[in-house]
């Protein structure tokens, strides 16, 4: 019998091979032991380019009413894309547009596998990066000095202020940046949210020393946010910690993990990247976007594996890994069995992930983890083996508990 899921999921359908890897999760791993309203929205390119996008946005909305989404990677098109699959436009990325509407910030999490250890030997659970995706130099006005200036920086309120930035004698570059309370504020909710959600401890750290008023007023509302939830927190076991932007980079290199490191949005984009590498493969990164409200929206970090599917359209076998993609599902079901308060659909998610573990620490690997692997594992399997000794291994856990119930 299938087990009953309460609440709907939202389904995003993505593209190219990340696409054919999503149906094959779907029908041999998903639906044939769970009973799921899905409430699904093709967000292919042929289907946004139809929809002028507005699919795009109607699932956004979906994910805000129900509270749980699973994406799948989806092509951003740039001119070349607008050519090979002749769109009527370069449609914004639907990530960019999903995080605007639902004012989420994007968590990064990577899957332990016991033979790919990290390439940092002490780190034993995952570090996750928390990147604050507004302003900053992402949104600065910069600009070049080719004689000497007086630059200043005028401020139009009621006070009418003016700051000398530099008397220029020669050359020089400036950049004038900025970011919002209401964003700052929603990103350190959402880190809140997502340390309770993971039971992993939160740091936050900038370079108030220098930055006193800049960083210090990130640092302000960090404290601030946490303070209103201290309870919470203590009651979760989730301690919260200030650091030094340098001393948190030392510090993380000498940590077991099991934290949640949330970075401004230059430090994010450099930690996210190295903490990745570090972990080793794009196949065993996840990425979950929360909402300060609480809104869930699960997917695999990396993209629709392009040249993979070209292959594929050759006729030819490839060896995807398809781990990241089985993990958005099962983060998703269990946030949902979380929010339902239905034990059986999050102990279904947490076999799942276990087959896949299991799999791959009994050997059976895709290729990209091969050079990471220790010890080392001589061949490596194609997409379809992979997914078909998940599913052995998930009857298997399965089999244990329905076996250990029928004896009974
Ligand atoms: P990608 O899909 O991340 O893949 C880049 C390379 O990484 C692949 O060619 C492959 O290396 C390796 N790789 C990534 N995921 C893998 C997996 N699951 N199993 C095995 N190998 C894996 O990036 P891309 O191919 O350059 O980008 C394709 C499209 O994805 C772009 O149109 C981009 O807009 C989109 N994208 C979407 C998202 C998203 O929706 N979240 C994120 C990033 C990019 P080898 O070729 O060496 O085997
Ligand atoms: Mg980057």
């Amino acid at each position: 019998m299938k087990i009953k899921v309460k609440n709907p999921i939202v389904e995003l359908d993505g593209d190219e091979m990340a696409r054919v890897m999503w149906h094959m999760i779907k029908e041999q791993l998903i639906l044939p032991y769970l009973d799921i309203p899905l409430v699904y929205f093709d967000l292919g390119i042929k289907s946004r380019d139809e929809t002028d996008d507005q699919i795009t946005i109607e699932a956004a909305k979906a994910i805000k009413k129900y509270g749980v989404g699973v994406k799948c990677a989806t092509i951003t098109p740039d001119a070349e894309r607008v050519k090979e699959y002749n769109l009527k436009k370069a449609w914004k990325s639907p990530n960019a547009t999903i995080r605007a509407y639902l004012d989420g910030t994007v968590f990064r999490k990577p899957i332990i596998v016991r033979n790919v250890p990290p390439l940092v030997r002490r780190w034993k659970k995952p570090i996750i990066i928390g990147r604050h995706a507004y302003g900053d130099i992402y949104n600065a006005v910069e600009y070049r000095l080719d004689e000497p200036a007086e630059v200043e920086l005028i401020v139009r309120n009621s006070k009418n202020e003016r700051l000398l930035v530099h008397k220029f004698e020669g050359k020089g570059v400036i950049l004038a940046m900025h970011n919002l309370e209401s964003s700052i504020r929603s990103f350190a909710r959402a880190c809140i949210n997502y340390a309770l959600s993971e039971k992993v401890d939160l740091w936050f750290s900038a370079k108030d020393t220098i930055s006193k008023v800049y960083h210090g007023y990130f640092k302000e509302i960090f404290q601030e946010e946490v303070e209103k939830r201290k309870e919470e927190l203590e009651r979760a076991g989730v301690r919260y910690q200030y650091l030094l932007i340098d001393d948190a980079a030392a510090q993380i290199m000498k940590s077991e993990g099991g934290i949640l490191w949330a970075c401004m949005n230059y430090e994010g984009d450099i930690m996210s990247d190295l903490v990745a590498a570090g972990f080793g493969s794009l196949g065993l990164m996840t990425s979950v976007l929360v909402s300060p409200d609480g809104v869930y929206e699960y997917e695999a970090a990396h993209g629709t594996v392009r040249r993979h599917y070209y292959e594929y359209l050759k006729g030819n076998r490839t060896s995807t890994n398809p781990t990241a993609s089985i993990f958005a599902w099962t983060g998703a079901l269990k946030k949902r069995g979380e929010l339902d308060g239905t034990e059986e659909v999050c102990k279904f998610a947490e076999k799942l992930e276990r087959a896949v573990l299991n799999t791959i620490e009994s050997g059976v690997i895709t290729k990209d983890l091969q050079p990471f692997t220790d010890p080392p594992v001589e061949r490596f399997v194609y997409l379809d083996e992979f997914i078909l000794e998940v599913r052995k291994n998930l009857e298997k856990l399965l089999g244990e508990e329905f076996g250990g119930e029928g004896s009974a």
